[in-house]
């Protein structure tokens, strides 16, 4: 009965099925999973004296001075009230002579019973727009309030609600046994959803399903990531030793414990996949450098993606620093070197003679064939798809580390990326100083650039960061640029100045490179700065229209500043005065945890805001709320994560594996 269309339910025919699909409704399974939009409250009926305001609620009594006159052409206003302590309002339309159709009803009423939000009126409380009933509204518990479509009454939806409650024989309970005793059962939860006995079994059925559709979508991620075999690449010998005996510095906890985390994932025979979170600066590149070593160690090849070819060349000279002394043999490949040079790698790498190639895009085309490719880096994540995250595994059966310089709550990580597991790296090296971060009333724009100035002279560089929320839109492009070049002709007349924009072709590159080279001293940009870009040699950030950035991508933009010797100072300009808008700002002042502003980010302006996440969609929820679920969703992923690991094909599970079909990913 259940997968049947929902025709099979009483009083549907061909008409309203159509009606039904337009909400989404197909079969009887749809119908019972469609819950509703709200309750309302007929559990207690209240005398008018009782009326609370800014309460919902159900009152009753004798229906007095009833009057209804025109206040402008066909508006009828009704005043009323409930026994001369709570006024009622109604609006009508109405045009016929003779009174309206809801006055002649009251007239009619001795007494009635009214629902809706009582407020603070000026002699006693009132209501405005109250239903009502002529009898009391029979209903057990609360009522349940659907979505609906043209031509389909609550009342209706009620009924085929409790005709596909009939069939609940029919579906299995999902949850194992284990969690049972945590969560109400699958038959009860869909019960109370839909008829809450209270507000208390409401919010147990609620909890219950959440979780079911949290632990459904964690199950469908995870599953079929761990049932493939990986490779097992040896524990660290004498390469590994040297790798981290000539290390300058001494590593940070986090970094330790992300090194145990990787060499435990690399030596074990299943497949890695793994995200390393840190901020811009907070040494993540190790965690690379060391699984590469471990990986060439192991006679396997390291493929490392990065997003622009700018990145590539930086990581590609700090590799061949640190990796060639341990004769480990380091490549660089990318789109635009000379098509001789790019074949003479490819076949390098085909025959086995470059152990680690880093690369942009080039990495993945069809041309390039690795000789054994164990191990592949994704750096800075948000930049790829999954398509090529997944086009480079394609190409061996590689351990897959990702790297982010995003920080993003455990929460949402987990939901987006469930398949991976996360480390976060927080601690900063000990020797960083924080960016001293100063947030400027746009009247002393001037005195700001003039200290620009002043370090330019130093033979420091800065960057001057633009909004530009919508490449695309040509005539705020237009806007920034004109502003931009205002500011390189005007109060930066001074300093050797570039300019860069999302349009800009390939001379963005040759602006990128003559900056990072000192031949220029201000970078004017679009949010284009790259992430990641490392010039020691920039002290200086200028941020205007602060406001319109988010909170992470700030804290990101402001970390590009202060990475050499010299300490960072980055300027915010903000040019909104409302409150929120500087709130919002004082918490990149004040803190500079990535991952703190991150979730501060996510409390202020939801997940969909976020850097970088926006590109990746929302996965669909029925009933559950990222934001307001993130603990059931924490919990969900670790049930769903303990499950695979101990029965990865959820043979012990039937209920369970078909449900999984069901649930659309
Ligand atoms: P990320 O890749 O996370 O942006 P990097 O790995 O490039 O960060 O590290 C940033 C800088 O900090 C590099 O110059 C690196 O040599 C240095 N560094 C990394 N770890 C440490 C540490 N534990 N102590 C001191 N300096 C470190
Ligand atoms: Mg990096």
């Amino acid at each position: 009965m259940l997968n049947r269309p929902v025709t099979a339910l009483p009083g549907i025919g061909e008409k309203k099925a159509k009606t039904l699909k337009g909400l989404g409704l197909e079969t009887v399974r749809d119908v019972l999973f469609s819950f509703p939009r709200t309750y309302k409250d007929f559990q207690q009926v209240l005398e008018p004296h009782e009326a609370q305001a800014g309460e919902v609620q159900l009152l009753h009594g004798p229906l007095l001075h009833l009057r209804e006159r025109p206040i402008s052409q066909g508006r009828r206003l009704i005043q009323a009230t409930l026994g001369g302590q709570l006024g009622l309002t109604w609006f009508v339309f109405h045009r016929a002579p003779g009174p309206s159709f809801l006055y002649r009803k009251l007239q009619r009423a001795k007494e009635v019973w009214v629902y809706g939000l009582v407020k603070e009126g000026t002699l006693f409380p009132e209501m405005a727009s109250p239903e009502v009933y002529t009898r009391r509204p029979g209903h057990q518990g609360l009522m349940p309030v659907y979505p609906l479509a043209a031509g389909i009454t609550n009342n209706q939806r009620v009924n085929w609600i409790k005709a596909a409650l009939g069939h609940l024989g029919e579906l299995g309970e999902c949850l194992p046994e284990d969690l049972l005793g945590r969560y109400m059962h699958r038959h009860e939860a869909l019960r109370q959803i839909h008829f809450p006995k209270d507000w208390t079994h409401y919010e147990r059925a609620r909890e219950r399903l959440v979780f079911e559709e949290f632990f459904l979508f964690h199950l469908g991620l995870q599953r079929g990531q761990r049932q493939r075999e990986g490779v097992a690449h040896r524990p660290d010998g004498e390469l590994a030793a040297r790798f981290l005996a000539q290390l300058p510095f001494e590593l940070t906890a986090d970094q330790k414990d992300a090194l145990r985390q990787v060499a435990e994932d690399m030596e074990s025979g299943r497949p890695m996949r793994r995200l390393i979170q840190g901020e811009v600066g907070s040494g993540k590149t190790i965690v690379a450098e060391y699984g590469a070593v471990k990986a060439a160690a192991s006679g396997g090849q390291v493929a490392m993606m990065v997003p622009t070819e700018v990145l590539a060349l930086q990581m590609a000279d700090r590799l061949k620093k640190s990796l060639g002394p341990l004769g480990i043999r380091v490549a660089l490949l990318v789109g635009n070197m000379k098509p001789k040079d790019q074949q003479a790698v490819r076949e390098a790498l085909a025959h086995g003679e470059v152990d680690v190639v880093v690369g942009t895009h080039a990495l993945i085309t069809d041309k390039v064939e690795y000789h054994n490719l164990t191990l592949a880096v994704v750096d800075e994540q948000h930049r790829f798809g999954v398509r090529q995250r997944a086009a480079l595994l394609g190409k061996g059966n590689p351990d897959l580390l990702v790297m982010s310089a995003t920080p993003i709550p455990r929460s949402l990580a987990l939901t987006m990326y469930g398949d991976l597991d996360v480390t976060e790296i927080r601690q900063l090296p000990a020797n960083r100083q924080p960016v001293d971060t100063r947030l400027i009333h746009p009247d002393r724009r001037g005195d700001v650039y003039r200290y620009v100035l002043s370090r330019v002279k130093q033979g420091e560089q800065a960057y001057v960061v633009f909004p530009l929320v919508e490449e695309s839109e040509h005539v705020e492009l237009k806007a920034a640029v004109q502003e931009m070049e205002a500011l390189q002709g005007g109060l930066l007349a001074e300093a050797r100045v570039g300019l860069i924009h999302g349009q800009m072709g390939k001379e963005k590159e040759e602006v990128f490179q003559a900056f990072s080279r000192g031949e220029l001293d201000v970078l004017i940009a679009t949010t284009v700065v790259e992430v990641g870009m490392n010039v020691p040699n920039a002290t200086v950030m200028v941020i205007e229209n602060a406001e319109r950035f988010g909170l992470a991508q700030l804290h990101q933009l402001r970390g590009r500043v202060g990475r050499g010797r010299k300490p960072g100072i980055c300027f915010l300009l903000a040019y909104s005065h409302s409150p929120q808008a500087r709130a919002r700002l004082e918490v990149v002042r004040k803190s500079n945890d990535g991952f703190f502003i991150a979730e501060e980010d996510l409390r202020l302006r939801g997940p969909g805001d976020l850097m970088g996440v926006r590109q990746w969609g929302q996965p669909y929820f029925r009933l559950a709320d990222l934001q307001a679920d993130r603990e059931l969703l924490q919990l969900a992923a670790e049930a769903a994560r303990e499950l695979l690991s101990r029965d990865p094909l959820l043979k012990g599970y039937p209920e369970l594996a078909q449900e999984l079909d069901y649930y659309p990913i």
